[in-house]
C-alpha cells in the first residue's frame, strides 16, 4: 500500500486487494448501462452486497430502454451488506482510441466524485474503471484517473485506488509517483 497527498486535504491510497473489502464510505461500481449486473469486479460486488443490491440498481430510473447509467455518468445506490455504505455505479467506456476514449473515462471519474460530494461521503474507493472487459490501456487510464481524482476530489478526505493484481497496482504506483 502505497500513500501519497493527492491536494492539500485529501489523500491518495493506492492498494493491491479486492475492493469489495473496502471499508471507505463507497465503493465504485465498474458497471455497465443496464446496471442489471455483469462479469468482472460488477459481478463481485453483486455476490458480495447480496441480492438487495441488484434490487435497488434494478428501481434506478431508465433514462431510455435499458439504459439506468449512460457511458460517462454515475448511480448510487446503498451497500447492503458490504463493509462500504454506499456503491456508486459510472460505466466507463469501451476503449476505441486515446482521443475518443479518454473524456469518457475522465467523465465516469468525475461524475462518481461529484455523488459522492453531493451525498456528503469523506472516502471513496475506485477499481480501474474499464481497464478489464472493456480494454483501456493501463498506461493511459492511471493519470488520466489520478489527475481527474486530483480536479475534483473537493472536500473528499481520501481516494483510495483498490487493484486487482501486482501489474496494475505497480502502473498506478508509478502514474502517482509521476504526478504527485
Ligand atoms: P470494465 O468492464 O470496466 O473493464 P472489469 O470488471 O472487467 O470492468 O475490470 C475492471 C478492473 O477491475 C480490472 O482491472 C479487473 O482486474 C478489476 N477487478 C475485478 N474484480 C475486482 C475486485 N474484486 N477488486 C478490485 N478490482 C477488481
Amino acid at each position: 500500500m502505497e500513500r501519497f497527498a493527492l491536494t492539500e486535504t485529501c489523500a491518495l491510497v493506492v492498494q493491491e486487494g479486492d475492493l469489495t473489502q473496502s471499508a471507505t464510505d463507497a465503493i465504485v461500481n465498474a458497471a455497465n448501462e443496464r446496471m442489471l449486473g455483469g462479469g468482472g469486479v460488477d459481478g463481485a460486488i453483486h455476490r458480495a452486497a447480496g441480492r438487495e443490491l441488484a434490487e435497488a440498481c434494478r428501481r434506478v430510473a431508465e433514462v431510455r430502454p435499458d439504459v439506468r447509467c449512460p457511458t460517462g455518468e454515475a448511480r448510487i445506490t446503498p451497500g447492503f451488506r458490504l463493509r462500504a455504505r454506499h456503491v456508486i455505479h459510472t460505466v466507463g467506456p469501451v476503449y476505441r482510441s486515446a482521443e475518443k476514449s479518454a473524456p469518457l473515462l475522465r467523465s465516469a471519474y468525475r461524475s462518481s466524485l461529484e455523488l459522492a460530494v453531493e451525498n456528503g461521503l469523506a472516502s471513496i474507493a475506485f477499481p480501474a474503471i474499464s481497464c478489464g472487459v472493456y480494454g483501456y490501456p493501463l498506461e493511459e487510464a492511471a493519470p488520466l484517473s489520478l489527475e481527474t481524482c486530483r480536479e475534483h476530489a473537493g472536500p473528499l478526505k481520501e481516494i483510495r485506488f483498490v487493484l486487482f493484481g501486482r501489474p496494475t497496482y505497480r502502473v498506478w504506483c508509478d502514474a502517482a509517483e509521476e504526478l504527485l
